[in-house]
């Protein structure tokens, strides 16, 4: 057994170091590095410690320890710092060698790394990595793309450290994706997806609070029977064991004692900055941005409070178990919405960029290790595997059903909620991109005419179809 490394990973805070423990695990050697090398020190002497983990202090060094064609991977901070590693280690690395970054980076840096990484003679793979710390150590879900024929190199790496589902067990979160930039626009459309569900779970909770008067214990108990069934996922089973933690200092719920301002990071909000690019309606992503940048605006919410009056503190008044079960499908409809908009965007995106993208294996990618796994994936891979063509999701036979079966109850909580004064923008948004998708004719006949009058934009006539555009000057007509 050659004595050099197998993989290098570059940037040791805890993505990295948690990676790099997670490959060794599986059977290879790995080189790591880090710009402040007493956190290298650390990690060699902690952690690493006894295990197949060799640190170095220069990029040199750490080039050198690998066995070739070398896989340089890096964990650190998206943006600038990426462009100064690959100006630093270009000169290091020989053709065919293979640079990897595994940050939360924009596709669009992706795009334009592979292409330049790939004039320079090397390989370049820009892929997703999702699950936080844990799942960078146990497990994570990986969503690679760049370079194609980096692929078979790093494959069996990326396999083996994948969170793996199936019966058995052994089907890794993880294959390849596409070219250039399409591992990390999957990636960011999975953080769009994420803040939808999050969004929507935070909506359903606050409908039981408010309209049904739900203690936390309650709320344990629906969430934990929520979980049971078509909603079963990662997401709805932290969210009931939340409602579980009591705070030590003060002996209340935790969940209560924590500020109502949300916090992100910026994914979400690329999703739907591209999803406006490509002029695609992903209403539920967006909607799930502007609701934390509403609950960002507390202290103005507090002052608007005292001045801004409607409806607040009523409940709802019908059977409360009945109602708690159409929170439920409102809330699986929704998720529906969400799902299928996020499909929409990846469809639209591989036209746009030229990525043969499979949507079934990227559904499959999500299954485990991230923090959208649910089971309900695998209906979004038969759906694409049945038809991989499929326009929408909701034209798919299971979830057109599923829709059709929630839908009176997803109208009559909307309704409550607005009744009730309750805020629920990612409900009504997807009940309104439901009913927009299921229009075959909209009021945008208006908006043309409205167009036309006052700038000449020009229409098109359903009478004269194909024989436009055809103006008027609407003021001499009147
Ligand atoms: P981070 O806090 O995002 O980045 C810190 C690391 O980047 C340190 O190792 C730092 O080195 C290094 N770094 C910063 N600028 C550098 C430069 N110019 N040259 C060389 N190294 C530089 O670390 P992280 O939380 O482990 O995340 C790593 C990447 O994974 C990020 O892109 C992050 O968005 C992504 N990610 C994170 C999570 C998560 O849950 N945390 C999940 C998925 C993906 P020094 O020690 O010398 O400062």
């Amino acid at each position: 057994m050659s004595d050099l490394c197998d993989i290098a990973v570059i940037g040791l805070e805890v993505m990295g170091r948690n990676l790099a423990l997670n490959i060794e695990s599986r059977g290879y050697k790995v080189a790591v590095y880090n710009r402040t090398t007493e956190k290298m020190e650390k990690f060699i002497e902690g952690p690493a410690k006894g295990k197949r983990i060799v640190g170095c202090r220069t990029l040199e060094e750490l080039v050198k320890a690998l066995a070739r064609p070398r896989k340089v991977m890096m964990m650190v901070k998206a943006g600038p710092a990426v462009d100064d590693l690959i100006e630093q280690l270009i000169p290091l690395l020989e053709p065919g060698d293979i640079l990897i970054d595994g940050g939360n980076t924009h596709f669009a840096d992706t795009e334009r790394r592979t292409q330049y990484v790939e004039s320079k003679g090397l390989l370049y793979i820009g892929t997703g990595v999702s699950g936080g710390e844990e799942g960078a150590l146990k497990g994570p879900s990986l969503m690679p793309g760049g370079s194609e024929k980096a692929w078979p190199f790093v494959k069996p790496i990326f396999q083996a450290i994948a969170a793996k589902v199936g019966p058995n067990k052994d089907i890794p979160c993880c294959d390849w994706v596409g070219p250039r930039g399409a591992g990390h626009y999957v990636k960011m459309v999975h953080n769009g997806i994420e803040y939808g569900d999050m969004q929507l779970i935070a909506e359903a909770y606050w409908l039981l609070k408010h309209a049904l008067g739900a203690s936390n214990d309650e709320l344990y108990d629906i969430f934990d029977q929520w979980n049971r069934g078509e909603l079963n996922s990662y997401l709805i089973e932290i969210t009931r064991d939340i409602f579980s933690v009591i705070d030590k200092e003060t002996g209340q719920y935790l969940v209560d004692l924590i500020l109502d301002k949300a916090g992100a990071k910026g994914t979400g909000k690329w999703m739907s900055q591209d999803a406006l690019d490509l002029g695609i309606p992903s209403t539920l992503v967006t909607e799930a941005v502007h609701a934390r940048n509403l609950s960002a605006l507390k202290s103005e919410r507090v002052r608007a409070a005292e001045i801004l009056h409607g409806p607040r503190g009523g409940r709802y008044e019908g059977d409360r178990r009945a109602f708690i079960e159409e929170i439920r499908q409102a809330l699986y409809a929704s998720k529906i919405v969400s799902y299928a908009q996020g499909f929409v965007q990846l469809r639209e995106a591989a036209k746009e960029y030229k990525w043969p993208l499979n949507f079934g294996s990227i559904a499959m990618l999500w299954r485990g290790g991230c923090i959208i796994r649910a089971v309900f994936l695998e209906r979004i891979k038969e759906a694409f595997d049945e038809n991989p063509q499929l326009e929408n999701l909701l034209l798919a036979p299971y979830f057109r059903q599923a829709v059709e079966k929630a839908q009176s109850a997803w109208r009559h909580v909307v309704t409550v909620a607005v009744q009730l004064g309750i805020p629920i923008p990612a409900f009504a948004t997807a009940l309104t991109y439901y009913d927009g998708y299921r229009s075959a004719v909209l009021p945008a006949n208006l908006i043309q005419a409205q167009r036309d009058y006052f700038g000449a934009h020009t229409y098109e006539r359903i009478d004269k179809p194909g024989q436009g555009p055809f103006h008027t000057d609407w003021l001499s007509e009147r």
